[in-house]
């Protein structure tokens, strides 16, 4: 190593944090990137940390030297609120096509779910009934998505490559082929309004805490069906169950919660028209991860801009 060699620091999850350090050193090794995974390195002398807040460590003031913090996470919203790092330094979520595959087949394998109606088959398969029943083709069938970036973006291209009628809504104006898309908050309700089947993948910020509330509810087509894998507190709970109860929504397909684990007592366990899925929509997979991660830095030291740098402001 020379006097060139840049300093990659791990604060993570302590049970994930002997992965990390493997993975980022055989892939450094097999690369000609001049870096060192060091854990144990003076802060000061730190470039680049791999980081989650489950690490348990909050204050980057010691880092004096650092160019970037290389979230490990999509999710930033913990880290909003507990971090204090300096505004020169960007902070990165983690976009990473293990994540990004996982999430979409997490989004497809439900909508496929209600769009065959697959669990009117099991119940009339368990209960020995020869019923005839058409479901309607994907063509005929509307799927909104709520939010396009990374993993919006993907839900949606797949949604239409499986032929579904597909409206999508992000903060901005997008343009993706076989979508239909919708911003502002019109757009918002233009977007329910055709959503048969909802995925709702938004961040959790001040804006989009409880944007799925009894008004918006309301916007969804009768017997409508919900898939959130963003954050719980996008969904009003009690204005979703009473949905529930007066069957305006069919069913829901819950993967986060206000509070996780969802408590023993929580309404959602048991509800039948509510499966709950515990936070496993999406995970961020070491192996490709590790590669984003070293793509990112390739960047930074060649000069390029860091990709997925979350803006503080905007909360995502
Ligand atoms: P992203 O790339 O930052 O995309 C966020 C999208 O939400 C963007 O399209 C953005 O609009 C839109 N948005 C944000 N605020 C909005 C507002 N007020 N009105 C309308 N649209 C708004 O994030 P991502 O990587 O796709 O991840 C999204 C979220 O998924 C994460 O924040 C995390 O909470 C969740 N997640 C969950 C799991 C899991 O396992 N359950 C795993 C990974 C991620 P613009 O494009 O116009 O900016």
């Amino acid at each position: 190593m020379t006097e060139n060699t840049h300093v990659v620091g791990v604060l993570v999850d302590p049970t994930e944090k002997a992965e990390w350090v493997e993975e980022l050193n055989r892939q450094v090794a097999a690369s000609d990137l001049p870096l060192r995974i060091d854990t144990e390195a003076d802060p000061a002398e730190v470039d680049y940390m791999v980081y989650n807040i489950d690490s348990g460590m909050f204050d980057f003031t010691p880092y004096t030297k650092l160019r970037a913090i290389l979230n490990t996470w999509a999710g930033v919203e913990g880290a909003l609120k507990t971090l204090n790092w300096p505004d020169h330094v960007p902070f990165c979520r983690m976009v990473e096509p293990g994540m990004t595959i996982g999430m979409v087949e997490y989004f497809l394998a439900h909508t496929m779910r209600y769009h065959m109606d697959t669990d009117r088959s099991v119940t009339q398969s368990a209960e020995g009934r020869w019923q005839k029943y058409m479901p309607p083709l994907a063509a005929d069938r509307g799927v909104g998505i709520l939010g396009l970036g990374a993993l919006g973006t993907a839900i949606a291209e797949r949604m239409a490559a499986n032929g579904f009628q597909v409206h999508g809504w992000a903060r901005s104006a997008k343009d993706i082929p076989g979508v239909t898309t919708h911003h502002g908050a019109e757009g918002l309700q233009e977007c329910l309004s055709q959503a048969e089947i909802l995925c709702i993948i938004l961040p959790l910020t001040s804006e989009t805490e409880k944007i799925l509330n009894a008004e918006t509810l309301a916007r969804l087509p009768g017997g409508a069906c919900i898939i959130n894998a963003g954050r719980g507190p996008l969904i009003d709970d009690d204005a979703l169950l009473e949905a529930l109860a007066n069957r305006h929504i069919r069913h829901a397909t819950l993967d986060v919660f206000r509070e996780e684990p969802l408590p023993a007592d929580h309404p959602y366990w048991k509800h039948p028209n509510v499966t709950v899925t515990p936070h496993i929509a999406a995970f961020t997979r070491t192996k490709s991860a590790t590669s984003a991660i070293l793509e990112q830095i390739r960047c930074d030291l060649h000069g390029f801009a860091l990709q997925h740098v979350v803006d503080r402001a905007r909360g995502y």
